[in-house]
């Protein structure tokens, strides 16, 4: 029995790990969950699950459980609240794997927790690799802390990657293993065949309607400037231990092949499958082996053409920052997370224009691209400024 606590429980990625655990009663137990304020939802998964703890981020929602939960006799459900708390579920002894499903920066430190504490860690939550790049992957090294990707193209490039580099996330020399390229592959979002001016009349409803997949608000928009893909590509850097000269991004509108390892022998190995994140937390969660996932296999016969094209980076200039920051080190890396969740958030309150993200996040990378940052500490504080500054931005655009 894998005993699990799931950071980030009620979002898409927390739903589809249940999901699975669902059709798993006698693989799986979950000891802890969290999130921040959706108190409804974490009600019924106490009542499916019985957790042994939960955190609400929020306190008052936090104590809106506890007293829902009395009502139905729950109360042996130890409810806490605040950020630190994540810390604790996360590192628990009582607890094998992680699943890191937390969106943003805040799921930072929980993540790391969970890794200096040598846990099978499921990452989801990219932005905690892309804010704190190599200080992350040494604590994994440190710890010895299981690191699986849960991000469907980071999962396919792993299913894809020989035994030896499967052991070693972060710090293989896949130069060593054969490989000679990595092929990250994205649908291109919503807006792929949009003429450039049409950008600017994007509402945060069109962004969040990404034509394959359903995921959260915040990677939804990601998905449609391509942040997302550059934040993978940043990922892909530190979880396989790249130059970003190795990575290629490849657009493949219908994201079936979810992303390609090439070999020095010609040979290219992909990963295919429908769009549903169901597949890749089923691998990690029972990796080495197998287990079904829910997800209907993959129909050849009525699948759509496989279409693969260049990248426009004109049309997706928030991509072509993250490779930029990805070759300029690591305080651009976490200056463009930062304000790009500042900028996001913006967009999704409708206070600026979808075409205003890429401005937002390029006007923050240059002012703190050359920032040295080689602490948590010291990325936590740049992290801290960036939003400040990304936030003034919007608030008072005169200094755009
Ligand atoms: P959602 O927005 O659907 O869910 C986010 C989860 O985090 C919720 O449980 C939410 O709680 C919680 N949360 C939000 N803010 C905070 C905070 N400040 N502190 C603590 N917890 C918080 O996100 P997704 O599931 O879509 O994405 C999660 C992560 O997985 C992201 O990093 C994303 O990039 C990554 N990912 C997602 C994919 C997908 O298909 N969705 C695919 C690949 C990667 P509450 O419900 O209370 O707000
Ligand atoms: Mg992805």
């Amino acid at each position: 029995m894998q005993t699990l606590c799931i950071l980030g429980s009620t979002g898409s990625i927390g739903r589809s790990t249940l999901d699975v655990v669902r059709l798993h009663p006698e693989k799986f137990n979950v000891v802890s969950l969290s999130a921040h304020s959706s108190v409804d939802l974490m009600f019924e998964q106490c009542i499916e699950f019985k957790p042994q703890k939960v955190v609400m981020v929020s306190k008052q929602h936090a104590e809106i459980l506890a007293d829902k939960l009395k009502r139905v006799n729950l109360s042996e459900i130890i409810v806490t609240s605040g950020i630190l708390e994540l810390e604790l579920i996360a590192q628990d002894s009582a607890t094998d794997t992680v699943m890191a499903a937390i969106v943003g920066a805040s799921g930072l430190l929980s993540t790391l927790a969970a890794v200096k504490a040598g846990k099978k860690v499921l990452l989801a939550n990219k932005e905690a690799l892309v804010t704190s790049g190599a200080i992350f992957i040494e604590a994994v090294k440190q710890s010895g802390a299981q690191l699986l990707p849960i991000d469907s193209e980071h999962n396919a490039i792993f299913q894809c990657l020989p035994l030896n580099a499967q052991q070693q996330p972060g710090y293989c020399d896949l130069s060593h293993e054969g490989v000679s390229k990595v092929l990250l592959t994205g649908s291109g979002g919503p807006f792929r065949t949009w003429a450039l001016n049409e950008l600017e009349t994007v509402t945060p409803a069109q962004a969040c309607a990404h034509p394959n997949w359903d995921m959260g608000r915040k990677i939804s928009v990601d998905s449609a400037t391509m942040m997302n893909k550059g934040l993978e590509f940043i990922e892909a850097k530190w979880l396989f231990n790249l130059e970003p000269e190795d990575i290629q991004v490849v657009l493949h509108p219908q994201s079936t092949i979810h992303s390609m390892v090439q070999y020095k022998d010609g040979s290219v190995l992909a990963q295919m499958g429908n769009p549903d994140m169901r597949t890749p937390i089923a691998h990690a969660l029972s990796f080495p082996q197998r287990i079904e996932s829910g997800v209907e296999p993959f129909d050849f016969f009525n699948a759509k053409s496989f279409e693969f094209e260049a990248v426009d980076f004109i049309k997706y200039p928030n991509l072509k920052l993250a490779i930029d920051a990805c070759k300029s080190g690591q305080g651009a890396c976490t200056a463009l997370n930062a304000a790009n969740e500042i900028a996001v958030d913006a967009f999704l309150n409708e206070k600026i224009k979808f075409t205003d993200i890429a401005k937002i996040n390029e006007t923050s990378v240059k002012k703190f691209v050359s920032e040295k940052v080689t602490s948590i500490e010291e990325v936590v504080a740049l992290d801290r400024s960036v939003r400040v500054f990304a936030q003034s931005l919007i608030t008072e655009p005169e200094h755009k």
